[in-house]
């Protein structure tokens, strides 16, 4: 279809208009992607763990000491279809994840929060870890932040069942505290999975925790939000992955200005550009 379509037009005027009305948004000045705001990375509403083997480096260890290995389910998971894709989650849940006591946070959880969503999903969400809600519900995402993370989704233009949302880790720690290094390095192994089965287009991690784990790196969210960087977990047999870290929902709930949503949206519409969303 041409660019210039009148159709096509119309189509991109009226998703600008009710995604403006979703965020609160009055306009995407152009270029706000690529000047990342001075803001004060401590502003961030957790403090981050350190990272598996952190660096300085904006991209994750290609090292395979935890890549899926080969002969497992999970090496041909990008092979199968949905259905069987989603089984091997339904198993990994139910058999690992939903009994794991490999970390102290088993000990303080109600429920584990393995994250949902469609096992085909073009984009994966990922945060720190579940928070009081979450816990209670064994959902992701369902709080306050979670219905802000929902309007971002429908201003994409997807429905929340379309997207993959996980957390770092599965247990909510206690006092909603950061995780600690061992516990982010115990579950990470079920993420990894999780990535290599979904095998999305790109991931969105939210909030610097998330960003910190999945790249590999100690620079703060606001360093890196708006920034394409590439999750190397999968190496050395499965692809890189793009990831757009950008802030978490709970911290733009705490500073809801106009900047930080004009921000968070760029970062989004640079994801919907990148997958032909646009
Ligand atoms: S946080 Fe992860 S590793 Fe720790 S007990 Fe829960 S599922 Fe297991």
């Amino acid at each position: 279809m041409s660019e210039t379509d009148p159709n096509r037009r119309m189509r991109i005027a009226r998703q600008h208009v009710q995604t403006d009305q979703l965020l609160g948004i009055a306009s995407v000045p152009q270029g706000e992607a690529a000047a990342p705001p001075p803001l004060d990375e401590t502003a961030e509403p957790a403090p981050a763990p350190a990272a598996a083997a952190p660096t300085d480096s904006t991209t994750a260890s290609t090292e395979p000491s935890g890549a899926v290995p080969t002969g497992s389910p999970w090496s041909a998971a990008p092979e199968l279809d949905r259905a069987a894709r989603q089984q091997l989650l339904e198993q990994m849940d139910r058999d690992e994840v939903s009994c794991c006591t490999k970390c102290p946070l088993s000990e303080g959880r109600t429920r584990t929060v393995f994250g949902e969503g469609d096992p085909d999903a073009r984009i994966m969400f990922i945060g720190e870890g579940p928070g009081q809600n979450e816990d209670e519900q064994g959902r992701p995402f369902v709080g306050r932040a979670g219905e802000l993370l929902n309007k971002q989704i429908a201003a994409m233009g997807l429905e929340r069942e379309q997207v993959f949302i996980a957390n770092v880790v599965k247990c909510r720690p206690p006092n909603n505290r950061a995780p600690t290094p061992a516990e982010v390095d115990a579950c990470e192994p079920y993420l990894r999975r999780q990535i290599q089965g979904i095998r999305p287009d790109a991931i969105i991690t939210l909030g610097g925790p998330a960003t910190k784990l999945i790249l590999d790196t100690k620079l703060g969210i606001t360093r890196l939000r708006g920034t394409w960087a590439t999750y190397d977990g999968l190496l050395p047999t499965g692809p890189q992955v793009p990831v757009m870290p950008t802030f978490h929902p709970a911290y733009l709930l705490r500073s809801y200005t106009e900047d930080n949503r004009r921000r968070v949206w760029s970062d989004l519409q640079q994801v919907m550009e990148r997958l032909g969303m646009k």
